[in-house]
């Protein structure tokens, strides 16, 4: 639980409405983050050495440009590896797009993330359409930015995928080292809930073999929303109505230190750390994992960290304040053996 990266959610608007998004940004949504708010954010996560990155995403944080660029500056400026997500509705030409590139790289942008999928397409066809994938990658890559393209799956008939965006890069003859390419099925949160994805059996086999793992996510990626609340990973469920359960402070009321602090002292965080959230049912919780698996075909440990802050929430709370010795002791011996 070292925190290595700060998500900060700059704005829940987007001009896209995409139907799985798990954050349920919209073009009616005006929420923003005050630039104040970044700068504590910033400020405090200076005090922590081993955070290296401050993501900024939301939402669409170019539909706020002049103050996504002071953003940029200032994380840049304290030393940080600084990366923005968007959807790229801004790169309908090269020239718009090395314009506005080259603004964020003279800010101190180290990296692009580019969201793409079958999801994002009718949206983005309003804007330019695929044209826009070619002219953002290609003008971050000329200016020696680093490029991750994040594309979301549902089904095993679903046409963008890892294979269509590198034919797409190199029909466009833009090959560079510096891009990754991310896959990842939808997850059943915010807009998405209720999108069941199709996926074929090996793949969901693998799925559920994850299900049992431990989070590598929780503590070492923290959230802060525009409001302030930070939030203990920065999986999808942080604006979902579980999304308590990872709710750790808020940073207008207390230095980010200060809540790291309380995380670290919360045995729930390091189960969900070391064990997983399989782990804290089956072997907390007594519950019959398996049939809830099957029941409700959950396939994402996020999922299962939805059912504890749901159907399980008082009994989580319970256990953990009333074994609270017992619970550490089975963490130390599992801290050891990993
Ligand atoms: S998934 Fe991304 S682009 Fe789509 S609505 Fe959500 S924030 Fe906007
Ligand atoms: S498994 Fe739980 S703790 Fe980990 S990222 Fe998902 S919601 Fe967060």
């Amino acid at each position: 639980m070292i925190p290595r990266t700060l998500a900060i959610i700059f704005t829940y608007k987007c001009n896209f409405f995409c139907k799985h998004c798990s954050m349920r940004a919209s073009p009616s949504d005006s929420t923003v983050i005050d630039l104040s708010l970044f700068k504590k954010a910033v400020d405090d996560a200076e005090e922590i050495p081993s955070i290296y990155t401050i993501a900024i995403s939301g939402g669409e944080p170019t539909l706020f440009l002049n103050r996504l660029l002071q953003a940029v500056r200032y994380a840049y400026d304290k030393g940080f590896n600084v990366r923005v997500v968007t959807n790229a509705w801004w790169a309908s030409t090269i020239e718009q797009s090395r314009k506005l590139v080259s603004m964020l790289k003279n800010a101190g942008l180290n990296e692009l993330n580019v969201s793409y999928d079958d999801f994002h397409k009718p949206w983005l066809e309003k804007y330019g359409g695929e044209r826009n994938i070619v002219n953002a990658v290609r003008a971050a890559i000329e200016e020696g930015l680093r490029v991750a393209i994040a594309v979301v799956r549902y089904s095993e008939n679903d046409i963008i995928n890892r294979s269509y965006i590198i034919n797409l890069l190199k029909k466009n003859n833009i090959i560079s080292e510096n891009i990754t390419i991310i896959e990842d099925y939808v997850y059943r949160f915010g807009r998405g809930v209720s999108i069941e994805p199709d996926i074929d059996k090996k793949q969901y086999n693998k799925q559920i073999l994850r299900l049992k793992m431990p989070c590598n996510e929780i503590g070492t990626t923290l959230a802060i929303h525009p409001d302030g609340t930070v939030m203990a990973c920065c999986g999808h469920i942080i604006r979902d109505k579980a999304a308590r359960i990872v709710t750790i402070g808020n940073l207008t009321r207390e230095p980010l230190l200060d809540i790291i602090k309380r995380m670290w002292r919360n045995p729930f965080y390091w189960w969900l750390s070391i064990k997983g959230p399989y782990a804290v049912l089956d072997e907390l919780l007594k519950v019959d994992v398996e049939s809830l698996i099957k029941k409700y075909r959950i396939y994402s440990r996020c999922e299962l960290c939805r059912l504890i802050g749901t159907k399980y929430e008082k009994q989580v709370i319970n256990i953990f304040s009333e074994k609270l010795e017992d619970i550490v002791k089975v963490l130390n011996i599992a801290k050891l053996k990993t």
